[in-house]
This record gives structure tokens, C-alpha cells and sequence, in this order.
């Protein structure tokens, strides 16, 4: 049996600093070594979402400007078909301000408060200062590195589970430790870079988990990670 994989890819113009696209062809390259069918839809501006087709959501980061525009669009487009999809368990991997709008509410420094999707319970203020520069967090029993450029501070609502814990760097309020979200299906997270070239275990479990949506308990064939792993162990070291 030929597996497949539908990969929808929101606002990929508006939403993409720091390198954001390279998490899709990160999911994208892993899948074709594996045999997977794989396919990337661009969703734009005004194009609405059909739930049944998507298995894995990629909303990257941007800036306030274009988080207004998008803020706008996911709920006057988007937002019933996204829940719809939430429901059916399809997989969201969301960066920065593309994670931001998945809370209750953005406020940045100047202009409106911007309402999220409410996914999940988090709300996010704009800080007084840009966090910057390298982030290693921990997650279980391994570590996943990247890049965060914020100046929004997240705060989980009580018993939110966050991605990883903050090892080095600031997270999602340089305070309490916190980085990201990984709730069910959805994930969210500050680290740019792009994220899953260099965090292989991390790209094979969102895979893991689409297909799971329609084709059950999936063990992935495993790859030779050499390369991702040293860029991955090569970042930890830089960070400590
Ligand atoms: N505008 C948001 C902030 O600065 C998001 C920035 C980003 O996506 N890198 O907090």
C-alpha cells in the first residue's frame, strides 16, 4: 500500500521569516525518502479550507502587519473549516506568529488586539523587548534547538502542555520556563531556523501522526539522520 500524505500550507507568502518554508520541505523531503506520497497545497488569502483533504497544517511566522491580515482571513475564511480539521485529528505545526494566532488573542505594542483561533488556551501580549537568538528546549527525553525572534510573550492557560522546557534561551514568556505547545495534535512553538531540517526525531513524529489520521498506528522506516544530527548536536553545543 502506497501511503499519502496531504500537506496544506497556510499563507505561505505573508507568513514565512527565518527560513519557515524549510519545515515543509523538511516533512516533504522525509516522506519522499520514504516512499510516501506527499503533496503541498498553498492556501492564500480568501481561499477556504476543505477538512477532509488535509492531514498536516503549516502556519509560519511573520510580522504584526501580517499577522493582521491573516488574523482577519482565518476568520473570515478559514476558522470553520480549521476546527473542522482539528476534530478530524489532522496534525498543525504552527511558528511564531502563526502559533500566536492559535490562542485566544495576540496584543501587540501598537494597534487592535488580534483574536485567535482559540485551539488552544493561551494569549499572548506584546513584551517591551524582542527576544532573540538561539533556543534549545528539552522534550522528554531529547532536545530540539532553533532560532526565536519574538517580542510577544505566551502564557499557557493552567495544565496547557508546552512543547519542551527551556533550556537555554527565552521561550514563550522568558519567565516561566515555558516553550511553545504541543496539545493532541496541535504544536506551536517560537523556534524558527528553519525547525525540522535539524530536529529529524521531531519531523518523523508530526509524519507519524498524520498519517495516523487515516491510515492507524504507522512505524516509520528509519533514516540515516548523520547529517541532521551533527547540525542538531552542533547547535546544542553553540547554545551552551
Ligand atoms: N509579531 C510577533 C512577535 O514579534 C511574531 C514574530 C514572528 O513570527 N517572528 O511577537
Amino acid at each position: 500500500m502506497v501511503l499519502e500524505l496531504k500537506i496544506a500550507h497556510l499563507y505561505p507568502d505573508l507568513l514565512n521569516i527565518y527560513g519557515d518554508r524549510g519545515n515543509v520541505l523538511a516533512l516533504y523531503q522525509r516522506c519522499q525518502w520514504r516512499g510516501i506520497q506527499v503533496s503541498v497545497t498553498a492556501l492564500d488569502l480568501g481561499e477556504k479550507v476543505d477538512p477532509d483533504v488535509y492531514d498536516l497544517y503549516f502556519m509560519g511566522g511573520g510580522q504584526d502587519a501580517q499577522q493582521v491580515l491573516v488574523c482577519d482571513d482565518l476568520h473570515q475564511t478559514k476558522a470553520t473549516g480549521l476546527r473542522e480539521a482539528v476534530k478530524n485529528e489532522a496534525v498543525f505545526l504552527t511558528i511564531c506568529g502563526g502559533y500566536q494566532l492559535l490562542g485566544h488573542y495576540y496584543k501587540p505594542m501598537q494597534g487592535r488586539e488580534l483574536k485567535g483561533l482559540s485551539l488552544i488556551d493561551a494569549y499572548t501580549v506584546a513584551g517591551e523587548k524582542r527576544l532573540i537568538g538561539n533556543i534549545v528546549i528539552q522534550r522528554d527525553d531529547s532536545t530540539v534547538v532553533g532560532f526565536e525572534n519574538h517580542s510577544g510573550l505566551t502564557h499557557l492557560g493552567e495544565g496547557v502542555r508546552p512543547l519542551g522546557r527551556v533550556i537555554t534561551g527565552c521561550g514563550n514568556n522568558n519567565d516561566d520556563k515555558t516553550e511553545g505547545v504541543h496539545s493532541g495534535t496541535l504544536y506551536g512553538t517560537y523556534m524558527h531556523g528553519s525547525l525540522l531540517p535539524k530536529n529529524p526525531k521531531l519531523t518523523d513524529e508530526l509524519i507519524e501522526q498524520a498519517l495516523r489520521r487515516r491510515y492507524g498506528e504507522i512505524s516509520l522506516t528509519p533514516l540515516d539522520d548523520t547529517l541532521e544530527q551533527s547540525a542538531h548536536e552542533r547547535a546544542v553545543a553553540l547554545s551552551s
